[in-house]
């Protein structure tokens, strides 16, 4: 049935290109708030394209509640296949870092430019296009086949809790949003602040955000000259800034705290040591420290499938009420509340009381489960590429927002990983490749 899908494939290619190309041109960065749309005017805009774009394609397609999503479908039957991507972006960040115009696409060495073109649009679409070749083929689905595009993935999920609410689920699905081969074990991801009253008179703010590393914080208190010697003595970077002493970290991703340095932590460990304290200051420096895993707190934490509890301080607030804003990365077969308890009784010493902020549920899929067999079968036979296994992984995509769920592609293994950096870039024929194996992948989960 599917040997005339190469020639299907190959006519696709030029369409890819050109329909990813026409949606990274659309800045699809959240404004939220913005006229009278859930997400802003340009996400607004992503949706209604790649709604244009699916429907003259032949698929049938729905603009979901007030733009929150949208979704494709093609094929007939009781069961659903779901395939979830997302079209709103991350900001560009400093322009002067990239090379081009990052909503401009440019194409260079066999490689396209542009934010988006691999977080997410150009996997989404690979993944239409594919399900186009095979409508081209003539072949027929036995389950419907949904592409369900959301606009909120890169902040509150808001856009796939909506469709939850209000659309049919999928029976099983992927999300083309991560690498190949494909993603069974995401672990459990829980943001949260610390919070009690600030009694202590220290005033003190730093960090951007809960999943990033802080890699710089400011001093500028009146115990400049003690902090620098304590800073010296524990062989913490620094340098003197005109208005206080910024502590040096090292920026990495929540995902991986290990392989950064906090700021904010080593900047409380050593005001703790001269005798500045404060309930926040004093948990990082006692409970905390530079320990990205927290053992202090939890212990050992780890499973087989998915690793280590990982954990890191990204901001900190102390004005009137002290805060910290916290990432956790928990192991998929930990219970959560048995995480949540521990750091309960640990702020609870230090008057500190615990706010949930997020809370993304993990996914693990057994390696025997079908979807998992499925899907390794397909890229295993389609990529040559027989070494690679199956993932754990500390980021979260759409594909714990279904059951029977895996992030599945379409990074190759070897390619290098350029989302939310500048001069993001997608090498096509590796796309293009990507095409290939999500048209067999569903194919074979729709016969
Ligand atoms: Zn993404």
């Amino acid at each position: 049935m599917l040997e005339k899908i190469d020639s299907h494939l190959a006519s696709q290619q030029a369409p890819l290109k050109a329909a990813v190309v026409e949606l990274v041109r659309i800045p699809s960065v959240c404004r939220e708030g913005e006229g009278r749309y859930p997400f802003g005017e340009a996400i607004d805009q992503a949706l209604c394209k790649a709604l244009r774009i699916a429907g003259d394609l032949g698929f049938t397609t729905k603009y979901g509640d007030q733009g929150y999503y949208g979704f494709a479908e093609t094929g007939e039957g009781e069961k659903m296949l779901g395939i979830l991507g997302h079209l709103d972006v991350v900001p560009p960040g400093k322009l002067d870092d990239w090379k081009h115009d990052p909503f401009d696409p440019f194409e260079k060495e066999g490689m396209l430019y542009g934010r988006g073109t691999q977080d997410d649009k150009g996997p989404l679409l690979a993944a239409l296009f594919a399900a186009k070749a095979l409508m081209d083929a003539g072949v027929k689905f036995n389950k419907r086949v949904r592409f369900i595009f959301g606009t909120d993935e890169e902040t509150l999920w808001r856009c796939i809790e909506r469709y939850k609410e209000k659309e049919e689920l999928p029976d099983m699905g992927f999300s083309p949003d991560s690498r190949f081969p494909l993603t069974y074990a995401e672990k459990g991801l829980l943001q949260l602040h610390l919070e009690g009253r600030n009694e202590s008179g220290v005033k003190l703010t730093g960090g951007s955000a809960f999943n990033a590393v802080p890699d710089t914080m400011l001093y500028a208190g009146e115990r400049q000259a003690d902090l620098v010697h304590k800073l010296d003595e524990l062989g913490f970077a620094y340098i003197r800034q005109e208005n206080g002493i910024e502590i040096l970290g090292k920026a990495a991703h929540a995902m991986f705290p290990e392989q950064g340095i906090n700021a904010i932590a080593r900047l409380c460990i050593a005001l703790c040591a001269i005798g500045i304290q404060s309930r926040a200051i004093n948990f990082i420096a006692r409970e905390i420290g530079e320990d990205p895993y927290a053992t202090r707190i939890f212990g050992e934490c780890a499973d087989e499938p998915s690793g280590k509890l990982k954990l890191n301080v990204g901001k900190i607030d102390l004005g009137e009420v002290e805060r910290l804003s916290i990432d956790m990365r928990l192991p998929v077969t930990v219970p959560k509340e048995s995480i949540v308890a521990k750091l309960k009784i640990s702020a609870a010493q230090f008057a500190l009381e615990y706010k949930e902020f997020d809370w993304l549920a993990p996914i693990y899929l057994p390696l025997d489960h079908f979807m998992v067999k499925t899907l390794m079968q397909v890229y295993r036979q389609h990529s040559g590429d027989d070494r690679s296994e199956p993932r754990a992984s500390g980021g979260a995509t759409y594909a714990r927002a279904i059951d029977n769920c895996v992030a599945f592609g379409a990074l190759t293994p070897d390619e290098p990983v350029t989302e939310h950096q500048p001069n993001e870039r997608t090498v096509l024929e590796n796309l293009y490749k990507a095409m290939e194996i999500y048209a067999h992948a569903i194919y074979e989960l729709t016969q």
